[in-house]
């Protein structure tokens, strides 16, 4: 403390009625300069006591204007009661006179910079003082300079504001600002917990909480940026990257699961980039990257190759092993716009596309995707329309014995008579449903209607109805199963649901557990499209299902000199040891299908016997072979 209750005040009366003017002043500038940052902030406790003690010492200055009144005894209270108030304002406080010699000048202060109490006292020049910061390491400028600058300032009524660094490294802000009677008042605050809480803010305000990867926003601005620094004959790439059913993976396995896979997302984005490239999170499971610069597109899809192959590694999230894949929408500048909002709009068109093509994929931005994105978006609103007003029917194909050509079973397969683009294939329209959550809606009007249908098939006939990953988000599948059978009297034995691999992909024992509620209801379970996708033989192996469909692709090259028909041979044989049925996809010619025989195949399904008809159809063929088959008895 720099004034002392037992220390002389300088000067004489004179000096003294000026000095508490000054102090009154200085309080009233204090308070006003606190309730200035009031009126935009909140009040925290610490500003409590700043204002109360502000208020203090203004109280104690108007004393002791008073203090002709005073007797010396009170003087000398008054005093110590000022000495109080000064020392405990938690901010440094230095009151100069006009000739810059320090009046007070506190605690406090002393303490931010470490200064010695007999150096910096009242009477000592602003010179000194700062020559003394200077010799004990809290100020390394031109001392005359530095003075000179804000004596003028505030000579010409002016306040100051400079930022310093104190020993260890703590933020200080200085303000001076000039007193109507001459003079001035400094006052010093240890800003560092607050400029830490706004640079927090300006971190949260840029990027992500949950990955720390840059937000939309600093995407945005980066991008900005990066598109002004290119030059001639050079390119960048804008990449959004979509995280593949990750909806499920929160819905079955958990909000804190979803949340760990996208933090593994995100570290092995980060691994994958150049230290000029730049991640974001744009929300969701939505990413992005820009990679800039490049000289051409080989390097972006050499990118994304290496970012799928990152990113399908498994994922291990408390205690989970979590598979999962990735579309990815490419834009390229310049030559897919230079305008930043464009390029985001192309990749994200781009990433549709990818989606659209059944995702797990990547798709550079071409002319011409707006116009299927907004077709496919009014085909959205149209299956809306569709699914109540009658227009969508399923068709029926047999699955035909290879030995004896008995038809085993039909598989229902959804179509849509669109009254102005004709047949919509389902390979169009499913995705369709299953992006806008009108899968399970679509699959619940299939089921039921597949099972009626059969209801008037002869008994050993089954039926076949696909079922997307997608619906086996819901808790109640098994329960919709359970009711479609019941409605129309179906036994639970001649109902086969086929499900794809993308139901196993991750480690998901919510899926698991709904097939095997579905396997007690009775139903029969069986493995579509195999060989498709990853086509891990070791998805066989984590649910016994009764049937494998090989998928098409192998049946069309079965014959040529690939590996098609040892792979089939594989599966046939895997198969047959765990008492699962085989149903070769696609067969569309007689070689084909004595090839299959020969590898020991089960059934088989394709335009070689019949391709998917409508149910009046179906019920015509199934009664002309129970008459051919009664007549050959
Ligand atoms: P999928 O389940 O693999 O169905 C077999 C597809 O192959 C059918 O196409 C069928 O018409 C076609 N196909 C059958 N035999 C042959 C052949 O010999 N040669 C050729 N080139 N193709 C043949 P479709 O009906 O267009 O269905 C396409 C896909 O749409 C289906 O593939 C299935 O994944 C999906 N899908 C169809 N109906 C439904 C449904 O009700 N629910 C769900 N979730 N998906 C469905
Ligand atoms: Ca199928
Ligand atoms: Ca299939």
């Amino acid at each position: 403390m720099s004034i002392e209750s037992d220390q002389k005040l300088p000067g004489g009366p004179a000096d003294k009625a000026g000095l508490f003017t000054l102090l009154a002043v200085c309080a009233v500038v204090l308070a006003a300069a606190v309730l200035a940052q009031f009126a935009v902030s909140t009040w925290s406790i610490r500003e409590r006591v700043l204002l109360a003690l502000v208020a203090a010492l203004a109280a104690v200055a108007g004393h002791l204007l008073r203090r002709d009144r005073l007797t010396d005894r009170r003087l000398v209270a008054e005093r110590r009661q000022l000495s109080i108030a000064v020392n405990n304002i938690p901010q440094g406080l230095v009151l100069y006179d006009a000739s810059a010699r320090i009046i007070i000048c506190n605690q406090p202060y002393l303490d931010m910079f470490g200064l010695s109490p007999d150096v910096a006292k009242p009477g000592c020049t602003m010179q000194r003082l700062i020559a003394h910061r200077k010799e004990t390491g809290s100020f390394d400028g031109d001392v005359d300079a530095f003075c000179n600058a804000i004596i003028q300032k505030v000579s010409l009524g002016k306040a100051t504001r400079q930022l310093t660094e104190a020993p260890g490294g703590r933020a200080i802000e200085i303000i001076n600002r000039p007193l109507k009677g001459g003079g001035w008042v400094a006052t010093i605050e240890d800003i560092t917990e607050r400029k830490r809480a706004e640079e927090k803010i300006a971190h949260l305000a840029h990027y992500d909480g949950l990955t720390d990867l840059p937000n939309r926003i600093l995407l945005r601005e980066r991008l900005e940026h990066s598109l002004t620094a290119m030059r001639p004959g050079e390119q960048l790439a804008v990449l959004y990257i979509d995280i593949d059913e990750f909806k499920s993976v929160n819905d079955a396995l958990g909000h804190p699961i979803g949340d760990e896979l996208l933090k593994g997302v995100a570290d092995r984005l980060r691994g994958c980039l150049r230290e000029t490239d730049v991640a974001a999170r744009l929300g969701g499971d939505e990413f992005a990257v820009i990679q800039t610069p490049i000289k051409d597109r080989s390097e972006t899809t050499r990118l994304v190759a290496e970012i799928h192959s990152a990113i399908r590694q498994p994922f291990e999230c408390m205690g989970h092993l979590i598979t999962t894949d990735a579309s990815i929408g490419i834009a390229l500048a310049p030559s897919d716009g230079v305008d930043l909002d464009q390029l985001l709009r192309n990749a994200d068109l781009a990433l549709y596309g990818a989606k659209g093509d059944g995702r797990r994929t990547y798709r550079f931005f071409e002319a011409g995707m707006d116009q299927r994105a907004k077709t496919r978006r009014s085909l959205e609103l149209e299956l809306r329309q569709a699914i109540s007003d009658g227009s969508l029917e399923a068709y029926y194909q047999p699955v035909v014995n290879i030995e004896d050509g008995k038809i085993s079973s039909c598989e229902a397969l959804l179509r849509w008579r669109h009254p102005e683009r004709g047949m919509i294939s389902p390979a169009e329209f499913i995705p369709i449903a299953e992006d806008s959550g009108l899968i399970d809606q679509l699959g619940l009007w299939v089921l039921n209607a597949a099972c009626a249908e059969a209801v008037t098939w002869p008994d050993h006939v089954r039926v076949a109805v696909n079922v997307s990953p997608m619906q086996f988000r819901s808790q109640s599948l098994a329960l919709n199963v359970a009711a479609a059978l019941a409605a129309c009297g179906l036994p639970a034995s001649r109902l086969e649901l086929e499900i794809t691999e993308a139901v196993l992909i991750r480690d998901d024992e919510a899926a698991l557990d709904m097939l095997h509620q579905l396997r007690k209801l009775g139903v029969r379970i069986a493995l579509d499209d195999f060989g498709t996708g990853y086509s891990s033989l070791s998805y066989l192996l984590r649910f016994p299902f009764d049937k494998i469909k090989i998928d098409r692709s192998f049946i069309r090259d079965i014959a040529g000199p690939g590996a098609s028909s040892s792979i089939v041979q594989a599966v046939v044989n895997i198969a047959a040891a765990s008492d699962m049925t085989t149903t070769a996809e696609g067969v569309e010619t007689e070689q084909q299908r004595n090839l299959l025989y020969i590898l020991g195949c089960t059934e088989m399904q394709g335009y070689l016997f019949s391709p998917a008809i409508p149910a009046a159809e179906v019920r015509r063929l199934l009664l002309s072979h129970r008459a051919r088959a009664m007549s050959a008895a």
